[in-house]
């Protein structure tokens, strides 16, 4: 198996370079490429030839290799299919918006949690990512960033020509980052110290894994939490999210209330839309009626926190169907004359699979990539 070389501390990479023949400068060469999210080593022109040539055969340079890369129709999103050295294979997104470059991560390798509506758990949990290779997937898309300036100069950060850097993430690709907990904190602190990426620059997104969100109360760093709610009863959330049997709406609100008033931040609540056909193919709306609306005004009326509205995004896997644009209004409509602070959430890359909840294990359904 070859050597992962941004695995090794910078005192195992000078050894390994010099076991080589080779001067110690190579490998602080070498280490700066890693730490710039260099794919591989036919981009390190500082390093000879013949070098580069023996390293190939020897080693590679991140935990995860690009196996594809989709580009969306308006070039703001890309999303990158990944291997990992086992052959598992992650997904990751780019998103160029008004605010910055915004990353989104998985945490799993496939995800256990089987909530009914979503893509990235129907073949299960595979495993834990490290925290090495939650992290490549920021340096992956920083290189993306970097190489579009000298490339494609349409591809950018709208409005912005000079910004090419990752400047937002959000955990909220495969997997559930609260049962992994240890290697996304490892993940964050990383990010924050070797990118220079704010606390309040990133959001964690859980299905509501109450000892994990205690955890993040005792590490006490700033960041954002996102709830899934996704239901405004317990009734309707144990028939779409299974892990509601173990930790009921009301706890799991209680904590992430506490983890988001303790850094005096707002609390995103996700709120996926989703209908059904009945028999005679008419749409009927799952959990956002009026009804709905006014419950889940309860529920959190007065808490510092905000809904994120996101109309459900195919899969095709699943039976639902996607509310009318009306119905999206009519219930945001409801939330907003109960003074809640609520957000239709954009969709980016619906093309490319890339919206919340498409992104899935070992992509082969995505014969749209190339
Ligand atoms: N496991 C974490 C991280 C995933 S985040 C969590 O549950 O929060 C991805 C977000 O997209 C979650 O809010 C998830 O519930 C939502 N989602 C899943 N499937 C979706 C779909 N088909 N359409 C829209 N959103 C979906």
């Amino acid at each position: 198996m070859k050597t992962i070389l941004f695995n090794l501390t910078p005192a195992e990479l000078q050894d390994f370079i010099t076991r080589l023949g080779e001067p110690k400068f190579r490998a602080k060469q070498i280490e700066d490429w890693l730490n710039r999210g260099a794919p591989d080593f036919s981009v390190m022109k500082n390093i000879p030839e013949k070098l580069r040539q023996k390293l190939s055969e020897i080693a590679v340079t991140l935990p995860v290799k690009i196996v594809k890369k989709l580009e969306s129709s308006d070039k703001q999103t890309t999303k990158f299919l990944l291997q990992l050295n086992d052959a598992e294979q992650i997904e990751c997104v780019l998103m160029r918006t008004t605010y910055g470059n915004s990353v989104c991560v998985s945490s799993q390798a496939g995800c256990a949690m089987g909530c009914k509506f979503c893509a990235s758990t129907l073949l299960g949990l595979k495993r834990n990512l490290t925290i090495n290779e939650i992290y490549s997937q920021i340096l992956v898309a920083q290189w993306e960033l970097r190489s579009a300036v000298t490339s494609d100069k349409s591809i950018k950060a709208n409005g912005d020509p000079n910004n090419f850097d990752v400047s937002h993430i959000v955990v909220m690709g495969t997997g559930e980052p609260l049962q992994n907990t240890e290697n996304v904190i490892g993940f964050i602190e990383k990010a924050n110290k070797d990118m220079g990426i704010g606390w309040r620059r990133i959001t964690v997104s859980t299905c509501g894994v109450v000892p994990g969100i205690q955890d993040l109360i005792k590490w006490g760093r700033p960041i954002n939490l996102a709830i899934s709610l996704h239901a405004p009863t317990n009734d309707l959330r144990d028939t779409i999210m299974p892990i509601n049997h173990k930790y009921k709406l009301e706890e799991v609100l209680e904590n992430a209330f506490k983890f988001s008033d303790l850094h005096n931040r707002q609390l995103m609540i996700e709120y996926i839309l989703l209908a059904k056909k009945n028999e005679n193919g008419e749409t009927v709306l799952y959990n956002c009626t009026q009804e709905q609306a006014e419950q889940l005004s309860k529920l959190i009326s007065g808490k510092n926190c905000m809904v994120n509205l996101i109309p459900w995004n195919t899969v095709d896997e699943r039976n639902f169907v996607s509310p009318s644009g009306n119905a999206v209004h009519r219930f945001q409509d409801i939330l907003i004359k109960n003074g809640i602070h609520t957000r239709i959430r954009r969709e980016r890359g619906q093309d490319i699979g890339s919206a919340c909840g498409q992104l899935r294990l070992n992509n082969a359904k995505d014969n749209k990539c190339n």
